[in-house]
């Protein structure tokens, strides 16, 4: 499939010497390139999206939602496809495919609502003969950024709020998966999208660059790592634009010695491993709280060693795929080697010696990790789990208030006072019980906190359409006499 960039409403060849390759990480091969945008192309979107601004932010309402509802059955009518584009680019299974572009078909759905989630307020007589209403407006040309590891999900937390609130945009996949968001954006046109309200750029950090200085774009919606985050925070808000920008993550998922094993050891290991460990909200430091430890270890070791792990791009045959890049891979195993060097006991070794050319590296439990070492403190986004171990609840939260991050963490427990206490305290954004993955579905906020998100406004849900949108607040008076000058509100007499 050869990617092209799309502005204007036309699929159009970058007009750049500088490309990278996008691979298959399931087989290692290199499966086409993709050219990395220059300046010209990045101006090019944004004129095609402020020039379209106008008319879009004048199309009533409904009609940009019946765009919306015409997208999600086509989203639904190339379902697999979308499906097997991401495993094919990505390496996660099709399962774990399916499940992401699910998720991103909610936002469209919740999208589809915009004319009741718009409205706005209104009072009469705030004071004599004066009433006063609320509106929402949209803000402009918005930029979308986004990572690697959910090529259609993460797009799509932005882009369906942000056009049915009336601004046009500009997305900018990761190069490392490109060909999702291309398919999305065909699709888009398809269900009636008009030219320039939807454009996508390919590139790099320079072209993210180039999009951030532009006087044109007015809001900027960015999902990456966190010294990425923390620089488009920096410079967008810099150049005087609004800015969300979620950032990465360290989460983790506290067992209690009264929790069910059985649920607690199944739901660790497919929010540890699933994805290969590349989600933003994957379990990557288990907390074992007093005497159950031992036994925790050896069966989550014991059941993640049955995981298969292999390449994905044939069919639903493997529980794990393969990681993103082969210096990926190597990456995650050098946490394996310093784990050795940092005396924690590497409880199951995912370096199993595949015979394949895909990125492959099979599940690791390291147990005994200290909590100052690189393996407590830093993401490693790959399948390596690390155990600290904690003798009391108390122990356990203390140790969300030493992380950088502050994305998602869950308790496994059947004691609601251990759950009350441990949402209430612990220092993060996003909390499960007794569920894996917290991750909020689209009518909720995606709310990361500390190091994990930088902004005011998160996305998805209400707070989504908030940032998308400012309001402008009217008081109007309909004074029944010409001679009536006195000011209802600033008067004395009031
Ligand atoms: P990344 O930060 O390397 O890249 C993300 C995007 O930013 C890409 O489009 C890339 O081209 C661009 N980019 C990279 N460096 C940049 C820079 N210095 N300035 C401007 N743009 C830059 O992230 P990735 O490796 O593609 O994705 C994995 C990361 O994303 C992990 O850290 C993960 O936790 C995070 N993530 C976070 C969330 C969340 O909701 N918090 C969700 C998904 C992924």
């Amino acid at each position: 499939m050869e990617v092209k960039n799309l502005i204007n409403g036309q699929l159009c060849t970058a007009d750049s010497d500088r490309t990278a390759d996008v691979f298959n990480p399931s087989t290692g091969e290199v499966i086409t390139q993709v050219a990395l945008s220059s300046d010209a192309d990045c101006d090019r979107a944004v004129q095609a999206a402020s020039n379209a601004l106008q008319a879009w932010k004048n199309t009533p309402i409904i009609d940009r939602a019946r765009i919306m509802f015409r997208y999600r059955d086509l989203l639904e009518q190339n379902f697999e496809q979308i499906s097997a584009l991401i495993t094919t680019e990505h390496g996660k299974t099709l399962a774990e495919s399916r499940a992401e572009l699910k998720r991103g078909i909610e936002v469209v759905e919740f999208a589809c609502g915009i004319p009741s989630l718009f409205m706005g307020q209104s009072l009469s007589n705030i004071a004599t003969d004066v009433d006063s209403d609320v509106q929402r407006h949209p803000v402009g040309v918005c930029l979308g950024i986004t990572p690697y590891n959910f090529p259609a999900m993460v797009p799509m937390w932005m882009y369906p709020i942000a056009l049915v609130c009336g601004n046009t945009f500009i997305l900018k996949p990761s190069e490392k998966v490109p060909l999702s968001a291309q398919k999305l954006g065909e699709l888009l046109l398809e269900a009636g999208c008009p030219d320039g309200v939807f454009n996508i750029v390919h590139g790099d950090r320079s072209s993210v660059d180039v999009l951030l200085a532009h006087p044109d774009v007015a809001a900027v919606s960015f999902v990456g790592s966190t010294p990425a985050a923390k620089a488009v925070y920096a410079k967008g808000t810099a150049a005087g634009k609004r800015v969300q920008a979620a950032g990465g993550a360290k989460n983790f998922c506290l067992v209690m010695p009264d929790a069910d094993p059985d649920l607690a050891v199944k739901a660790l290991a497919a929010a540890s491993f699933g994805c290969g460990g590349q989600r933003c909200m994957a379990t990557s430091i288990a907390v074992p709280v007093g005497g159950i430890a031992d036994s925790l270890v050896d069966r989550l070791s014991t059941h993640a060693d049955r995981l298969t792990v292999g390449p994905t791009h044939q069919g639903d045959s493997v529980d794990m795929g393969p990681l993103i890049r082969r210096e990926h891979v190597e990456h995650v195993e050098s946490y394996l080697q310093a784990a050795t060097e940092d005396s924690a006991r590497v409880a199951l070794d995912g370096r199993r010696g595949f015979d394949s050319n895909g990125f492959l590296l099979g599940p690791s439990v390291v147990d005994h990790v200290s909590f100052d070492t690189g393996l407590a403190q830093e993401e490693i986004f790959g399948p390596v789990l690390s155990v600290v171990r904690a003798s009391t609840l108390e122990e356990a939260i203390a140790l969300s208030h030493q992380c950088e991050f502050g994305n998602g963490a869950s308790i496994f427990t059947s004691s609601g006072a251990a759950a009350r206490k441990f949402r209430e305290e612990f220092n993060a954004g996003m909390i499960g019980v007794n569920v894996g993955v917290p991750a909020p579905m689209a009518w909720f906020p995606f709310t990361g906190w500390n190091g994990s998100f930088f902004g005011d406004l998160h996305v998805q849900g209400a707070e989504g359409i908030q940032f998308y949108t400012r309001q402008k607040v009217t008081l109007t008076r309909w004074p029944e006499r010409a001679d009536d000058f006195e000011d209802p509100i600033w008067s004395s007499n009031r």
